[in-house]
């Protein structure tokens, strides 16, 4: 007798045979009777779940992170009460636009996701590698993803798309910058910076609140690629990247962040000059320096990619007490479109998928509901209040009040809201060579654009920095008083180009 384990059916019947299906002789066609072959193609057929409609292709690993800096004082969260202390995290690192099977190695942001298992609860950061985002209204969010995916009509990706938006849209400018920079095509997983982006909130014991922003600081240095090198890499390798994270773990070569906060009162953000809640800015270092908190490092491999990082679901929302949301208009939406779409694309019990399963106790009130695979909460109550001892509120884990004012309207989100000062700033900051990579960059992806919209984009870039503009325009060949000129709006049918 084979020692080996029995094969079974999913309901736990040996299999005889698993090479040849049922058939009315041996050349003759098959019988509805074989359950075994029945019961293979159904599951085979439903073995993939709707990809992400963003950040499709990803790459995960776990791993730890440990208190280096004492910032107690800022929040109540048991994770940040002791220096020295450490946590377990996953993570999962992604491309935006691509499908689950496209080239790791796209210019696109990464997405930069850790989730903690703290024991008050789950921790999720669902930043970027970069510290700013293209719209910082969510109305215009799914239009401005329509813009980066695929033509409805053609099914290609296509440039004059993204560059009318973009022209169309002069917030993205500073986010378009750092895309197009050598930033822009990360050279591993290990060589990026993650960013929450978002402003959050951090609130402690005395109930006073911090608005705060994370940064996630690669030790193994910024290392990025050119267009060329990466399109040679996808030529050869689409999961390049994927690849490389699993392979340094593999041979223990342990990726680290070093995590660090920039810390702004609640009464400071009236004053600020700059929004703090617009997700197209960042706050400047002079102005909030960066304050040490502690150490991420992944070390373990996923055993199962589809259990560990396909399932995987991170939401903004969860947060342990002590640390909150801010106004930001993008994060409020992302506290609802996240948990959203884990309902549609792994169900409501998504929660209690392993790789999201708190390792803290859950006690809720919920029940049942699609694939519910867990005990259901056996025979206990299931409503509340009740007099059977069911779980019960802790009123000391309430955040402080938030005071709002104002009127209910649709306001203009350009109003108060410079759009080009930081792109300019960060332009300025480069190398003569990273301007010249950045400048190519961008000409290479503009070059085929209609000349309206490459004007129109133009008069962003001199906006930002005189030199910018200036240096688009010559390599575009337009004139430098035509796109720095206001141009008349154009509206062209779809199929006169774009
Ligand atoms: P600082 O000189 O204090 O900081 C500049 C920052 O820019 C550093 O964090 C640096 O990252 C980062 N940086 C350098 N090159 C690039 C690039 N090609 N793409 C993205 N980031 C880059 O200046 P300020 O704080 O006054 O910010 C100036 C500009 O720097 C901002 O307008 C913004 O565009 C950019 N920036 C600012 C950040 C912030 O939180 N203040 C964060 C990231 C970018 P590193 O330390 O890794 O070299």
């Amino acid at each position: 007798m084979d020692k080996r384990p029995q094969l079974t059916t999913a309901a736990g019947t040996p299999v005889a045979d698993n090479q040849n299906s049922q058939s009315a002789g041996p050349r003759g066609p098959l019988l509805m009777q074989d359950y075994q072959l029945m019961e293979k193609l159904a599951h085979f057929n439903r073995e993939r779940i709707p990809e992400r409609a963003v950040h499709a292709k990803g790459a995960g690993a776990h791993g730890s992170f440990v208190v280096t800096g004492d910032i107690s004082r800022y929040t109540r969260a048991k994770l940040f009460a002791k220096v020295g202390s450490s946590c377990p995290i996953f993570a999962r690192f992604s491309t935006v636009a691509g499908e689950s099977g496209s080239a790791d190695t796209a210019r696109d942001p990464r997405g930069f996701s850790l989730k903690f298992y703290t024991e008050e609860g789950n921790w999720d950061m669902v930043g970027n590698n970069t510290p700013v985002f293209f719209v910082r209204d969510p109305l215009k969010f799914s239009d401005f993803i329509h813009s980066q995916k695929r033509d409805p009509a053609t099914g290609l990706r296509d440039n004059v798309m993204q560059w009318d938006f973009w022209s169309l849209s002069p917030e993205s400018l500073h986010q378009v910058t750092i895309l197009f920079s050598d930033r822009g095509i990360p050279a591993t997983l290990r060589n990026m910076n993650g960013y929450s982006s978002h402003t959050y909130s951090l609130w402690n014991d005395a109930s006073e609140r911090f608005w705060v922003k994370w940064h996630f600081k690669t030790v193994q240095g910024i290392k990025t690629l050119t267009n060329d090198e990466a399109a040679a890499i996808a030529g050869t390798d689409l999961d390049y990247h994927r690849r490389d994270l699993h392979d340094a773990i593999l041979s223990d070569d342990y990726p680290r962040w070093r995590v660090q906060i920039q810390i702004m009162p609640e009464i400071e953000a009236g004053s600020y000059p700059i929004h703090p809640f617009d997700l197209t800015k960042v706050w400047p270092h002079r102005d909030y320096p960066l304050i040490d908190v502690g150490m991420l490092e992944l070390n373990r491999n996923p055993e199962n990619y589809f259990a560990e990082v396909e399932q995987a679901a991170f939401e903004p929302g969860n947060m342990p007490p002590g640390m909150g949301a801010s106004p930001d208009k993008m994060l409020q939406a992302r506290l609802l479109s996240y948990p959203d779409a884990h309902r549609y694309r792994l169900g409501i019990n998504y929660a209690a998928l392993p790789i999201n399963e708190p390792h803290s106790p859950v006690n809720t009130y919920h029940r049942d509901g699609e694939m519910r695979f867990d005990s259901n909460g056996i025979g206990f109550v299931n409503y509340e209040p009740n007099s059977f001892n069911g779980p019960v509120e802790n009123p000391t884990v309430k955040e402080p009040p938030l005071q709002l004012s104002g009127d209910a309207d649709r306001f203009d989100h350009h109003e108060g809201n410079e759009d080009f000062q930081q792109a300019g700033a960060l332009y300025r900051l480069m190398t003569s060579d990273q301007k010249a990579q950045l400048i190519g960059n961008l000409v290479a992806a503009l070059k085929s654009v209609p000349r309206d919209i490459q004007v129109r984009q133009l008069r962003h870039f001199h906006k930002a920095d005189p030199h910018y503009g200036s240096q688009m325009a010559e390599r575009l060949g337009i004139n430098n008083n035509v796109s720095n000129a206001t141009p008349a709006a154009t509206v062209r049918h779809r199929s006169e180009g774009g």
